[in-house]
């Protein structure tokens, strides 16, 4: 089904889409933004019945409950598990207030669906740091460079055909049904690793290539379909922009181009705000059951029925929840066959960002060790500086599996490698965990392996009876992205609505 191109809430005032919250709550949004997403909260008995019921207050969740609300007028009830909104996204506060996100952070160009629900929720962006030199440490050398890829010329040509290649191949397929393309089949059955080691002379550029599929899946290339890639690649763009492996990639023109000023859980904590008693926290979801033209939700805090019900949970998540009647088989394998990636997000705080004044602007790649990929993760106003290792798939099952103490000691040092011995004198360390938070169960994003995407795929946004799916993995362009959520969040609703 075709997304809804533009926000629905465009011909809205700011006025309208508060819910009526009024100039009292949104004072209080733009103050203290978790005093109100809590405040606002639904905190006694839950309703008996409501039109729709949403499960889960991610970013999609939220998303598609304001539309049901504000857009189609009905009512709704948001069930969240956790004892917070936003799910994926995660602000962490740093001990002289500024704040980092322990989880998504990066928006870029077409992403305009994130970008234009932060501009109406009064979230400002900044661009991430991205002046000076980037690092490499290959082999143990190390070695600064300008540009998207290290100028090693055992690798260069490879690295540039592998890129022309991939574009090339993504720009066949039709984002919303991958599984069409006359190659999909083929595609399908290797994955990125066997395709690379099949197209490349110097396999060298499989170490460079890790260095983005273990941030950007959590996964290594031998755990990833290349149909899967090929789609997410794809889906790096918008209705009017084919997707790119740049735009996915790159910081300058790409997806990590920019942050958000305060934090990307302000985003969904205005929007929990702006629902007004339509989001119920701790009130995981254990079972659903249709029967008799309604829905029928459990939860820890008691049971509503609907005539609508959006999940917008991760794919395993799903699997948890007990279905009557159960899910068709080939949806059932389908979640089955979407893990969570393993990846972790590990920060350093320094007194100032000192890599910059080296001119370096905090980006690094490394072919061993805890940090493999690094960003400068400081606040805007960089009044202190903060380095970012994401650990990520094979790494993440070395370095995410030890003790705190001894993972810390190796990404400092993995940031001493790449940007020197005073990496290795932190004022604080800061990590987040992924793969052990109960309700994600990993990060970033569902993956598939081979055979997955061709043969079950076009279950994945087949509605079951009354109930509709939502979350950044339904999503047609940038999949993946806190923007797929959004995107994901309207479309499900949009369907949801015709029946209400
Ligand atoms: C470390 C990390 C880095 C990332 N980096 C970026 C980035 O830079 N840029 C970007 O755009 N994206 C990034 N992402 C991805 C982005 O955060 C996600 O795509 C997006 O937030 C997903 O939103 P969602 O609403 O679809 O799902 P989620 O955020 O996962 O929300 C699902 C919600 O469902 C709840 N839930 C689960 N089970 C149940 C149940 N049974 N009952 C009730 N509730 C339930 C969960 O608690 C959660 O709140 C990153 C993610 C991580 C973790």
């Amino acid at each position: 089904m075709a997304e809804t191109p533009q926000s629905p809430f465009d011909h809205l005032t700011r006025r309208a889409v508060l819910g009526g919250a009024g100039v009292g709550l949104l004072t209080g949004v733009l103050g203290g933004a978790w005093e109100a997403a809590e405040a606002a909260t639904l905190h006694g008995k839950l309703p008996k019945q409501v039109d729709c019921v949403v499960v889960g207050g991610g970013i999609s969740g939220l998303v598609a409950a304001r539309h049901i609300r504000y857009h189609q007028q009905k009512s709704v009830l948001v069930l969240e598990a956790r004892d917070r909104v936003g799910g994926r996204v995660l602000n962490h506060k740093l001990p002289n207030g500024s704040v980092i996100e322990s989880g998504g952070a990066f928006i870029g160009p077409t992403q305009n669906h994130i970008a234009a629900l932060a501009k109406q929720l009064g979230v400002q962006t900044f661009k991430e740091y991205n002046d000076g030199q980037s690092v490499s440490v290959s082999k143990g050398q190390r070695q600064l460079y300008t540009g998207t890829v290290p100028p090693d010329p055992a690798i260069l040509l490879d690295a540039a055909l592998v890129q022309l290649r991939i574009d090339q191949m993504a720009a066949e397929l039709d984002v919303s049904q991958p599984w069409a393309h006359p190659n999909a089949k083929t595609w399908d059955s290797q994955t990125l690793g066997s395709w690379l080691r099949a197209n490349t002379l110097n396999h060298d550029v499989v170490n460079l290539i890790l260095a983005w599929t273990q941030p950007g899946f959590g996964a290594d290339v031998d755990e990833l379909s290349l149909l899967f890639v090929l789609w997410y690649v794809a889906c790096s763009g918008d209705e009017k922009n084919k997707g790119t492996f740049e735009r996915n990639s790159n910081t300058a023109d790409g997806a990590q181009e920019s942050r958000f000023i305060g934090g990307s859980q302000l985003i969904p904590l205005r929007m929990a705000a702006t629902l007004h008693n339509k989001v119920a926290l701790n009130a995981p979801v254990h079972r659903i059951a249709q029967r008799d033209g309604y829905c029928f939700v459990h939860s820890a805090r008691g049971v509503v029925r609907a005539k609508r019900v959006i999940v917008a949970c991760p794919p395993p998540m799903v699997l948890g929840i007990d279905w009557h009647p159960q899910l068709p088989a080939p949806r059932r394998t389908l979640l089955e066959q979407m893990p969570m990636g393993d990846l972790m997000k590990c920060d350093a705080v320094y007194k100032t960002p000192f890599w910059r004044k080296a001119g370096m602007n905090g980006f690094g790649i490394s072919d061993a060790g805890a940090v493999r990929a690094s960003f400068d993760n400081s606040p805007p106003d960089g009044k202190v500086g903060v380095l970012l290792a994401f650990v990520g798939g094979s790494t993440w099952r070395t370095y995410g599996t030890m003790s705190v103490a001894n993972r810390r000691k190796h990404v400092l040092e993995g940031f001493a490698a790449m940007f020197g011995d005073e990496a290795l004198h932190p004022i604080e360390y800061v990590e987040h965990n992924w793969p052990h938070e109960k309700w994600t169960g990993g990060a970033p994003v569902a993956f598939m392996g081979p055979n997955t995407l061709s043969t079950y795929g076009p279950w994945i946004r087949k509605p079951h009876g009354r109930v509709h799916w939502a979350g950044t993995e339904t999503s047609t362009y940038w999949t993946g992205y806190m923007d797929g959520a959004v995107r994901a969040g309207h479309r499900a609703a949009a369907e949801a609505g015709l029946h209400l």
